[in-house]
């Protein structure tokens, strides 16, 4: 929707889809002065109390009443008046293409040759033509679009039901050709349920349970007797409460627990500070927020300040206590940092220690750092807590403004379990030759434990820092890039420059991410694959897939049915051109030995194309993951349609087919062989083994390599049904009256049938010898 600002706090937005511009713009509520110009003529990027559909949120927060909705809208409009015209060729279109070409130089040489061999034997130049033409008919698989598309269709479905959307159909089959796979670690690889778990403050360690046993009015109720920790406890979750967006509510199904709404660390926090003893409710109405600089993933930190004096009726007993603690009766406001603890260091100068203000000296500094670091190791995510008080507010809202001369509280680790999941799938990425490589914001030794725990990373591996990344060149980049498994602390636009190395060195990457500036790496990377449930608009628009559960398995998944469809794209093309090729010696050569003419009719040509392209070539578009399909190392994505082994196939099995009908036809002609209504059977006998001989082709295709001997006859019901409806419709074009008038056949003899059902296995005994040959070794 379209909607009129009535709250806007350091808002800016990106509205380059609607204005062209592509630096954010920033918004308020003011109202705007029509004075020179009507309103409906003020540009668009000049409303700066309106916020567009389509635009993305950049920065900053906001409210707004919605004015305009779908087709109202200013992005309504232009979609109205825009026909988008996509004019990117994708890889399998550019494969099909030369699909394509082959076919049509194919079809032309063959025309000519038909022609040709047609007036030399001698038939009349109108049945010469119409022969060429049906000839033509035999080679064009006219069903292959048609497939292409369906099968592309039907797997972005099995993908969705995956939890995969694929939002670019091209995405599909680049999919399986991915070799490395760059994940974020915050609720992809690890549950995103997070739960603190220690407080640290001063160099003092203490259990989250132990806190909440240890209630905050009990702390109160000591009378004075309480220790400096628990003022510095209450004064760290109180500053986490308040530096803080999350919602929290009662769990409706256990009073006891709680469940927060909004960003899943600070929920965290909330709970943390919830179950300790203290009430949002109560410190945001106590503690008015009077400004912000919010969280970015650049700064790992954020910061809002409040107000201190704010004369408060029926305070209970634990805000009067904050209210002392955060120096109510001495200041007027108090901004509140937290964030990456080593990032909130940076712009501290002083801690609070055993309720004293310390100099942050070297040793201190050290021993905050170290408390990080351990913490850290065992795989928490640390969040450290800083304040300050004002007595005046910054006039201008920016972290230089506000993020300074902070004094350090202390930190909470806070535990996110990795996904149980992923383990299992990060071993059938290894298997499949990908390598799955973590990228976050968080701490170095954070992201290692979790690496390590879900076997991405091994002992003694290397982690790459952001900070690493600023001084690297692209090419020391690319001289490690491969070896490293882990890139931690890192920003957005670092995601960029490690795609771009993966690239460099001929990787194809798929990189997830789910923020606005994350946009740029997703569209850079092969795949770019966007969150379903934490993702921005901006990162789903810019993805080529969106994850529908946020879960690394879904790539994996979907990776395995990338290679499912293009294995699939690959075993229909196998299929009909191999046949095409067969049918095609058949019709051509045959005209050649003398005294025989162009075995089929042209509608016997046509009604064998119809049954057998068709159904058939669809049921192995649909067919299932191929056994082992990621036990290999992935495809070349550029490697041509024709390549391992596709032309062998085509030629070999092609020359198969054409040899038998044509030594079945002579041998009939030849020895005048006779239908069971006394008519010549030659004909009808080709015409019948062509058709049984495509039935076992189709059933040999089954898998691309194991014999199906070993994966049997079940698992694709709808290529059954088609081989079965086939040799029914071909039984009946035979054996029917009605069409043997149409098709000019003749019913054969229960012997001449049980010849043309034997000899048309050949086909599949040769497929199956060529799969032997192939897992043998000896052929690729
Ligand atoms: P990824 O999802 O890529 O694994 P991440 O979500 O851990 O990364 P960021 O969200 O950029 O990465 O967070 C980086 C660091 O910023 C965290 O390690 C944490 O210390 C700090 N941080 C995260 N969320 C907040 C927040 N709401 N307020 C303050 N600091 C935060």
């Amino acid at each position: 929707a379209d909607s009129r600002l009535v709250e806007a706090i350091n808002l800016s937005v990106q509205e380059a889809s609607l204005t062209g511009e592509s630096q954010p713009v920033e918004k308020d509520t003011v109202a705007l002065d029509s004075a020179d110009l009507p309103l409906a003529d003020l540009p668009l990027g000049d409303r700066r109390n309106m916020v567009y559909m389509g635009t993305a949120v950049t920065y900053g927060r906001g409210t707004a009443v919605v004015a305009e909705t779908g087709m109202q809208t200013e992005l309504g409009r232009i979609a109205e008046l825009i026909q988008s015209v996509d004019s990117d060729q994708t890889p399998l279109q550019k494969r099909m293409d030369e699909v394509g070409k082959v076919l049509l130089v194919g079809a032309v040489i063959v025309m000519i040759i038909a022609f040709v061999v047609g007036l030399l034997s001698g038939d009349p130049l109108d049945i010469v033509l119409l022969n060429a033409v049906a000839i033509a008919v035999a080679v064009v698989p006219e069903g292959l679009p048609a497939v292409v598309t369906i099968a592309l269709a039907l797997g972005a479905q099995r993908m969705l039901r995956r939890n995969a959307l694929i939002r670019r159909l091209p995405a599909v089959e680049t999919l399986g050709s991915v070799t490395t796979i760059c994940s974020d670690k915050t609720g992809t690889l690890t549950e995103n349920k997070m739960r603190v778990q220690v407080v640290d403050v001063a160099g003092h360690n203490t259990d989250m349970q132990t806190l909440i046993e240890h209630r905050l009015i009990d702390v109160i109720n000591a009378n004075g007797s309480a220790h400096n920790y628990d003022k510095a406890h209450a004064l760290l979750m109180a500053g986490n409460m308040l530096c803080n967006d999350a919602v929290i509510e009662e769990d409706p199904n256990n009073s006891d627990r709680f469940v927060s709404i909004g960003d899943p660390t600070e929920g965290a926090l909330v709970v943390a500070a919830t179950r300790y003893g203290l009430n949002k409710e109560h410190m945001d109405a106590i503690f008015n927020r009077v400004g912000e600089v919010p969280f970015s993933s650049e700064r790992k930190r954020m910061t809002t300040a409040h107000l201190l004096q704010n004369q408060v009726m029926m305070a209970s007993p634990e805000d009067s206590y904050i209210m002392r603690v955060l120096g109510a009766n001495t200041h007027h406001y108090i901004a509140i940092s937290k964030g990456a603890a080593d990032s909130l260091l940076d712009v501290c100068t002083h801690a609070w220690i055993e309720g004293e203000i310390t100099e942050l000296d070297d040793a201190l500094r050290g021993r905050i750092e170290k408390a990080n670091n351990d913490m850290a190791q065992n795989g928490l995510r640390v969040l450290g807590t800083a304040y300050r008080h004002m007595d005046v507010l910054p006039e201008n809202w920016k972290h230089e403004t506000v993020e300074h001369d902070m004094i350090f509280i202390g930190m909470v680790g806070i535990i996110d379990p990795p996904r149980p999941e992923v383990k299992a799938a990060v071993a059938i990425c290894r298997a499949a030759g990908i390598r799955p490589v973590m990228i976050t914001g968080d701490h170095p030794l954070t992201a290692l434990n979790i690496a390590k725990q879900l076997d991405i990373a091994q002992e003694g591996d290397r982690v790459i820092t952001g900070q690493e990344l600023n001084r690297m060149s692209m090419e020391d980049l690319e001289a490690v890039v491969e070896l490293v498994p882990v890139f931690a602390r890192v920003s957005p636009e670092h995601k960029l420059n490690i795609v771009q190395a993966l690239q460099n060195k001929g990787h194809i990457a798929a990189m997830t991410g789910d923020g606005v500036n994350d946009a740029p790496a997703l569209k850079r990377s092969d795949i770019g694959v966007a969150m379903g449930i934490t993702g921005t608009a901006v990162s789903k628009e810019a993805a080529d897939m969106v994850i529908v559960d946020d879960n690394f398995t879904t790539i994996v998944s979907a990776v395995e049915e990338g290679r499912t469809i293009y294995d699939n794209v690959r075993r229909f093309i196998k299929y009909l051109l191999a046949s095409n090729t067969g049918e095609l010696i058949v019709l051509l050569l045959t005209q050649l030995i003398g005294g025989m003419s162009l075995p089929l009719t042209t509608l016997q040509i046509l009604w064998m194309n119809l049954i057998t392209d068709g159904i058939p070539a669809l049921a192995l578009g649909v067919e299932q993951a191929e056994p082992g399909s990621m036990k290999r190392a992935p495809y070349a994505p550029n490697e041509s349609m024709f390549g391992r082994g596709l032309g062998r196939h085509i030629l070999l099995v092609g020359a198969v087919l054409g040899a038998s009908g044509l030594a079945l036809g002579y041998w009939a002609w030849s020895n005048n062989i006779e239908a069971a209504n006394g008519a010549l059977a030659w004909n009808t006998m080709v015409f019948m083994f062509l058709t049984l001989a495509q039935m076992g082709h189709a059933l040999a295709l089954r898998s691309h390599r194991e014999s199906l001997f070993t994966i049997g006859l079940r698992g694709n019901r709808l290529l059954i049904g088609a081989v079965i409806l086939t040799v029914i419709l071909q039984l009946m074009a035979i054996y029917l009256p009605f069409f043997n008038n149409l098709f000019q056949t003749n019913p054969l003899t229960l012997g001449q049938l049980a010849i043309c059902l034997v000899l048309s296995t050949i086909v599949f005994w040769a497929v199956e010898l060529e799969k032997l040959l192939i897992r043998r070794g000896i052929l690729s």
